[in-house]
């Protein structure tokens, strides 16, 4: 039995607990994030894992043999956390190969210049012999749409540089993007024989950068290629010079239809409404010019560390799935088969978060949701503050959970400091050596301590 001024003590104390319990949630929150953040810096596995993805299997397009090694890989590493599930989800993609390299020459009455250009992904190549024809410059789309009489028989050349004025790089590359996306299948509806579009990058060197193009119905199916920058202002300025100028290239990709793939799926049961799902991810297929380091070896990463960060510091209420998306760069099957299952097993996604930005310093976070999410979302802005996350506002979440949000499920996408991103994106630049550890790590606290936050108190 407890003696009487013991038994006050105790009470007193029970009381000072419960009050002091409720007053330091922002403190737990706080320490926290500084656990994960302390962890992935001092202690974490992101940047070894990052190099092992892109030295020891590398380059990662879809229906490769990496992609294929990629996927193994990915579900050994998640194993090895002893998360309570881990899974592959099969998906169908596309296999497109670039074959031999390419080559392509401006070809004038003085001479012929060697330029650097590289197949755009899914095109169709030229066949042994290459194409060879007048080339016809312009600006921009709509350009080569207004001079559309202009374009039959030719080789066209879509010459628009990226918008330097505006300040994210992301922008300028949602500006300029459909130049090569749809172009080529513009261009053919024109009569066309073949496209040359100037790289979306926002440096001057002579690296082509590649990405997907898509034909869409139109039949008339041209090869197209990305032509590196300064390349470009050559090869305008020898157009301006010489109106009979002419260009050859020569390709040797093709698409040799679906084969059998899988996005990687890892998950931690919720211990209070295990129904409701929090899923993040990023993209495990890449293009095959270089490691796919930043684009989307990072986003993998961050992943796995930040599903680690959580299994080892924190019992989340709602179930957690990290998710390796397959073929992101050309078709983005990995994404729309996992809104699928979602959609068909009715599970209730509390939100999708996305790292595919790079593994560049973390600024915070684009939100594409309500107002009221994005509230919600800023409130927790303090506790990133020692972090020096402040980017909390409404932007874009990710290619591959877009078709989530076509289910109404709210978006969040991991925002690194973009300025050197589309230096590198999708060219042979993109290699392990040009990501920094500590930026890498801290990206990884970060998917953690929002995945923790929205656990803890929803959207
Ligand atoms: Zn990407």
């Amino acid at each position: 039995m407890i003696k009487k001024p013991a038994r006050v003590f105790f009470f007193v104390f029970l009381v000072v607990m419960m009050v002091s319990n409720r007053l330091s949630h922002g403190q737990d929150d706080s320490v926290m994030l500084k656990r994960f953040f302390t962890e992935a810096l001092v202690k974490g596995q992101s940047y070894e894992n990052l190099r092992y993805l892109c030295k020891n299997i590398g380059p990662r397009l879809s229906g490769s043999a990496n992609a294929a090694e990629a996927v193994t890989w990915t579900e050994n590493i998640m194993k090895s956390y002893k998360l309570d599930s881990v899974w592959l989800q099969p998906v169908y993609v596309p296999k497109w190969v670039r074959g031999k390299k390419e080559s392509a020459k401006i070809i004038s009455s003085s001479g012929k210049t060697d330029v650097n250009v590289t197949a755009l992904g899914n095109s169709v190549g030229t066949g042994k012999k290459g194409i060879q024809g007048n080339i016809v410059e312009f600006g921009s789309l709509e350009e080569m749409k207004k001079h559309g009489d202009e374009v039959a028989g030719k080789i066209v050349f879509l010459n628009e540089p990226m918008d330097l004025s505006l300040y994210s790089t992301g922008r300028m590359y949602g500006k300029t993007g459909n130049t090569r996306y749809i172009g080529p299948q513009e261009a053919g509806k024109l009569g066309a024989v073949g496209v040359v579009v100037r790289s979306l990058t926002t440096s001057m060197d002579d690296f082509p950068h590649t990405g997907a193009t898509d034909y869409g119905t139109e039949t008339n199916r041209i090869p197209a290629v990305a032509i590196s920058t300064n390349d470009a202002v050559i090869l305008s300025r020898e157009i301006a010079q010489d109106p009979n100028l002419e260009f050859y290239f020569r390709t040797n990709c093709e698409m040799l239809g679906e084969v059998l793939s899988y996005n990687v799926i890892g998950q931690i049961n919720g211990s209070e409404t295990p129904d409701e799902y929090i899923v993040f991810g990023g993209h495990l297929d890449s293009w095959d010019l270089a490691e796919g380091a930043h684009d989307d070896g990072a986003g993998i990463v961050h992943s796995l560390e930040a599903m680690r960060l959580l299994k080892d510091n924190y019992r989340p209420r709602r179930s957690i799935r990290a998710v390796m998306f397959i073929n992101e760069e050309n078709g983005l099957a990995g994404g729309t088969e996992y809104a699928k299952m979602a959609q068909q097993n009715k599970e209730k996604h509390v939100v999708a978060i996305e790292s595919d930005g790079g593994g560049f310093l973390p600024m915070g976070f684009g939100i594409n949701a309500s107002d009221e999410v994005i509230k919600r979302v800023q409130s927790w802005s303090p506790l990133f503050k020692p972090y020096r996350l402040f980017v909390f506002e409404k932007g874009y979440g990710g290619a591959d959970i877009g078709p989530l949000n076509d289910l109404g499920v709210p978006l969040l996408g991991l925002e690194p400091s973009d300025q050197r991103y589309f230096d590198m994106h999708h060219s042979a630049k993109d290699v392990f050596e040009i990501v920094n550890r500590r930026e890498l790590e801290l990206g990884c606290a970060s998917m953690a301590s929002m995945v923790y936050l929205i656990d803890r108190y929803g959207l």
